[in-house]
This record gives C-alpha cells, structure tokens and sequence, in this order.
C-alpha cells in the first residue's frame, strides 16, 4: 500500500488509548531500522524527518524510500515532516510526498501561529495531507529550534481549544513540560495539564521529546490522549553508539556494511522497544 496520512491512524491510537512511534530518521539505514522494528511487531509507524535532514537528503529521496517501504510491508506508514517553520518547504514536501506535516509557528504570538498554521491547512489538507501544530514551546534543542529551558512556556489549555477551532488543525503538539535531547534530571511533566487539554481538545495530542522520558511517565502520557509519541535522540544514540563500537574495536575498519549494518540493529532494537512502550505494537490492522 502507499504510504497514508497520519490523521486516520492518530484518531484510533488516541481513541484507543495508544501512541504511534514517530521517529526521526537521518540516514536510509535509521529509515530501515524503523521499519523493520515496524515489521517485526506488526505496529503503524510514522517515519519523521527534520527541516536540516530534509534538506541533506532531499525530500525526494525519503519519500521515495518510504513509499518503498510502505508497498513493500503493506503496512500503515506515514511520512511526516517534523518541525517546520517554512512554507515553502512543507509545500515542496507535500509535493515530494510527505503525507503528514509540522508546522511550527510556537515562536510567534497566538494569533499570527493561528495565521500561520491555517495557510499550511490551505494547501495541506487539499493534498490529503495531515497538519501538526504546536502551541506553548518545547524546551531544548531541535536543528536551529533552540528554546531556552527556563523560558519554555507550557500550553494553556483554554488556547489550545480555541486554537483547534480556529485552524482545524487535526493534530495538536501542546507544550507540557518535555523538553528535546536527553533530560538532565527528571523531566518535569504537567500531567493535570495534559488531563486539562485532552479535555477539551479531541484531536489527538503528541508528545514531543521521548527521548529519556521514565516509562511509567509515557504510559500515564499516552493514557491521557498523547496518540504520537516523537523519537530522535535516543534513536541517534543507539545508532552512533554502535558504530563507535565497531571503530573503537577495528580503528581501521572502513567497509560501511560493518558499522551500518550493527548500526541498523542497535536502532531497529531501541525502535521495538519504545513501540512496546507506546502500546501500538500489533496494531497495524486496526489503524489502516
Ligand atoms: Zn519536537
């Protein structure tokens, strides 16, 4: 099958109680390590991509490889592009493929993010295309994205209804207190806010910096309508570790396949269990 928007797959993961692991990939081995954990549990999966790795590998190049994947499996993939700020590009993504887009006017005021994001609507959902938002600010590092902690302010609940109301958007990353990279302490999430937003707002929610997040933590998350849950940094440890295993024991070694196939697995194993975590492994059926 091709590859699908993200929206239908969301609403039954949130309807249902579930995440949908969406990770970011940087290399055609991390895209295949994604999907083979996908595969191998019989989960949906979102493969994501940066703005800077959309723009290292070209957009056409991903969709390519996903839609490879997704004829090959037979299973619900969706490409989504993760944190962007330009138009221009979520429209040249649209048209390389992508079936699920962010855009991320956080950084602006309230009414110019409501702007913003129903310009992206416009074109995205003509396209069959799923629209992200986000509204409060994430803390920490994303590309050229950079927060600062003490100033990541949370989303208010009240504005996120309105904010659904107002640009229809169908999948809505609210700020609860996650922050990008890997925590330095706990992270401080404000699950009464999460309770508060799902309340309110039927769309399904996503949950932006998983990695490093305690499990218990995503469980009471994902409980409480977070439907997506985004995995990159873990997902790039796990992947740049095992190649530094390979050159710390054969300094010499320069055959690709040696350090990129250990790579894949050390990815595809960390990809397998965070889709445990999320609870959508076996749910491939239910979502197409
Ligand atoms: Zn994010």
């Amino acid at each position: 099958m091709p590859l699908i928007s993200s929206t239908h797959m969301l609403q039954i993961a949130r309807k249902n109680k579930y995440a949908i692991g969406a990770f970011n990939v940087h290399t055609l081995e991390m895209l295949q390590a994604v999907i083979e954990a996908a595969v191998e549990t019989q989960s949906p999966l979102i493969i994501q991509s940066t703005v800077g790795t959309v723009k290292h590998l070209g957009p056409d190049y991903l969709a390519a490889a996903a839609t490879v994947a997704a004829n090959r499996t037979g299973l619900p993939i969706a490409l989504h592009l993760d944190h962007c700020t330009d138009f221009q590009l979520i429209v040249q993504c649209i048209r390389a493929g992508y079936t699920s887009v962010m855009i991320d006017a956080s950084m602006y005021p309230f009414e110019e993010n409501v702007e913003r994001t129903r310009k992206v609507m416009e074109v995205a959902i003509a396209a069959g295309v799923n629209v992200e938002a986000e509204l409060g600010k994430v803390g920490g590092v994303e590309d050229d994205i950079v927060v600062d902690e003490r100033d990541a302010l949370l989303a208010d609940p009240e504005e996120c209804s309105q904010f659904i109301e107002r640009t229809g958007v169908l999948t809505l990353a609210p700020a609860i207190g996650t922050a990008h990279g890997i925590y330095k302490g706990e992270p401080n999430i404000d699950f009464a806010r999460i309770a508060q937003i799902a309340d309110r707002v039927a769309a399904p929610l996503v949950l932006h910096g998983g990695s490093g997040i305690p499990a218990e933590q995503v469980r009471r998350a994902v409980a409480l309508g977070m439907a997506k849950m985004n995995i990159a940094t873990e997902l790039r440890i796990a992947f740049t570790d095992a190649i530094k295993q390979v050159f710390t024991a054969n300094p010499e070694e320069n055959d690709p396949r040696k350090y990129m196939v250990p790579a894949k697995e050390a990815a595809k194993r960390l990809a397998i269990e965070k889709m445990q975590l999320c609870g959508c492994v076996g749910k491939a059926g239910e979502v197409r």
